[in-house]
């Protein structure tokens, strides 16, 4: 496993290289622009060719780039449609120069006229979005919480998604432990994991499992809100391990996404690790 956090991309995206090495990680997500504003930020050459070189240097493994936050491919605005794709399409490009392994994002929500009809809405776009991807950059859907119509808020829901674009090889799935735990899947208990990756497997296929996002929840299992806290210090707590510990996420980078208010640690680090040894301990139902 690969661990990491999602870290400022400040004064220039390399930057967020020197300070995923500074705690010790080996994976890092970062935002290519401000996720709340639309206008697209312009790197500087130098700033990817060196984000580039710094990666090697540093050896980090993995490099997700999360799209904005107003992203909502399935509003009923077709101008907030249009600027979604164009956030996305920009976010793509500027993965592709950096040589990033994933654009992580939230499909959006249909707001309530209907998940079906929301697949048709999206569809069209995740084609084109997808037409940008590589051997070696993903499109990775992000599951929801499952708050007011979000799309991805259960393994059936990214199934059906996954088969609209025909089980595009490039489409990758970016599971968050708290999104699952407040959609209601208690992913503390080893066999309510089994399970649900089982699903996934059966449903969308474990190669398309990119990225995990390690969150804790303030939040209660099927609150259907998503509100991150600390990694053991809200409701899953020392639970995470559980998570963690997943042999179908060996190979995966595990991006921290919230941390103490003191900011990002080696300690956080550190915590990832010793809760990844105590899950692999942990017996497993057979
Ligand atoms: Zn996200
Ligand atoms: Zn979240």
């Amino acid at each position: 496993m690969l661990f990491g956090a999602h870290v400022s991309a400040a004064g220039g995206i390399s930057n967020a290289i020197d300070r995923i090495e500074a705690i010790g990680g080996n994976a890092v997500q970062v935002f290519t622009q401000s996720p709340r504003m639309w206008k697209p930020t312009q790197h500087a050459p130098e700033e990817l060719e060196r984000f580039r070189v710094r990666r090697r240097e540093a050896r980090v493994r993995h490099v997700s780039c999360h799209a904005l936050y107003l992203v909502n491919l399935a509003s009923r605005d077709r101008e907030i449609r249009s600027k979604s794709f164009d956030a996305l399409q920009a976010t793509m490009e500027t993965a592709r120069e950096i040589g990033a392994d994933a654009v992580v994002f939230h499909v959006g929500s249909h707001l309530g006229y209907g998940f079906d009809d929301a697949v048709k809405v999206v569809a069209p776009a995740l084609r084109a979005l997808l037409e940008l991807t590589t051997d070696e950059l993903w499109l990775c859907v992000e599951n929801a919480a499952g708050a007011g119509g979000t799309i991805g808020r259960s393994v059936a829901e990214l199934a059906v998604l996954c088969d609209s674009l025909d089980g595009h090889p490039r489409l990758g799935v970016c599971l968050d432990s708290c999104h699952w735990w407040a959609s209601g899947i208690d992913v503390t208990d080893a066999e309510t994991l089994d399970q649900a990756l089982k699903e996934l497997e059966t449903g969308l296929g474990l190669e398309r499992l990119r990225v995990l996002h390690i969150n804790d929840s303030k939040t209660p299992l099927g609150s259907n809100r998503d509100r991150h806290d600390v990694v053991a210090r809200g409701l899953l707590g020392n639970g995470l391990a559980t998570f963690l510990g997943h042999p179908a996420f060996r190979e995966l980078p595990a991006v921290l996404e919230t941390w103490p208010e003191d900011g990002l640690s080696p300690a956080d680090m550190n915590l990832l690790r010793t809760l990844h040894r105590r899950g692999r301990r942990r017996k497993r139902p057979s």
